[in-house]
């Protein structure tokens, strides 16, 4: 079974047992990154992912589920790679139009809230279910922010795709990591550059 935005089924109490928008976005990246980074990433690995980021498990992925995984993350990337917001829309719309089902509402027979889905069927494939819950929570993040949802890290070697978060500058990198990795070799290139007379 598969949730777009549910992360435990309904209980008595009023703690929220829905995954925000920006949950799901935030395991749309961390997948895209995992699922691009080699021709044929480790079904275990990524199942782990879909449950570090809320899936019920047990969640069990053949190499195929994988492979369909595989072909959203790329077209999804393209969204990441979107410099401007009406490019990033541009993109979306055609994933929307080619890769995603009418909007409908699911509650997985009464064992989740009413939560909406974009893909076939609550049993659609991985990579289906993968690509449409991904469109949907990159729609809201575009509607809501009016701005790219996210980019691709501009460290040499690097390409990971990261959220735009805040409201603050313009973020170039996907990590800590990455920026000072490149703010270390910046600093390497200045130093070895030509003396001043
Ligand atoms: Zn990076």
């Amino acid at each position: 079974m598969r949730y777009i935005g549910v992360v435990s089924p309904p209980s008595n109490d009023d703690r929220s047992t829905r995954l925000s928008v920006r949950d799901t976005a935030r395991r749309t990246a961390a997948l895209v990154n995992a699922l691009t980074a080699e021709p044929s990433p480790d079904p275990h690995a990524i199942a782990g992912i879909l449950l570090d980021h809320g899936e019920p498990g047990p969640v069990e992925l053949t190499a195929g589920d994988v492979a369909g995984m595989r072909t959203a993350a790329l077209r999804l990337r393209e969204v990441f790679a979107a410099e401007h917001v009406d490019e990033a829309a541009e993109v979306l719309n055609r994933l929307l139009r080619e890769g995603t089902g009418p909007l409908r509402l699911s509650s997985h027979d009464g064992r989740s809230p009413w939560h909406p889905h974009l893909d076939s069927d609550d049993e659609a494939p991985w990579g289906e279910w993968f690509l449409a819950s991904s469109c949907m929570a990159l729609t809201v993040l575009i509607w809501d922010g009016q701005r790219p949802p996210g980019g691709l890290c501009s460290s040499s070697g690097c390409g990971d795709v990261f959220l735009t978060v805040g409201s603050g500058p313009e973020r170039r990198y996907c990590s800590r990591r990455c920026a000072t990795r490149e703010r270390v070799a910046a600093h390497r290139r200045a130093k070895a550059g030509p003396r001043s007379p």
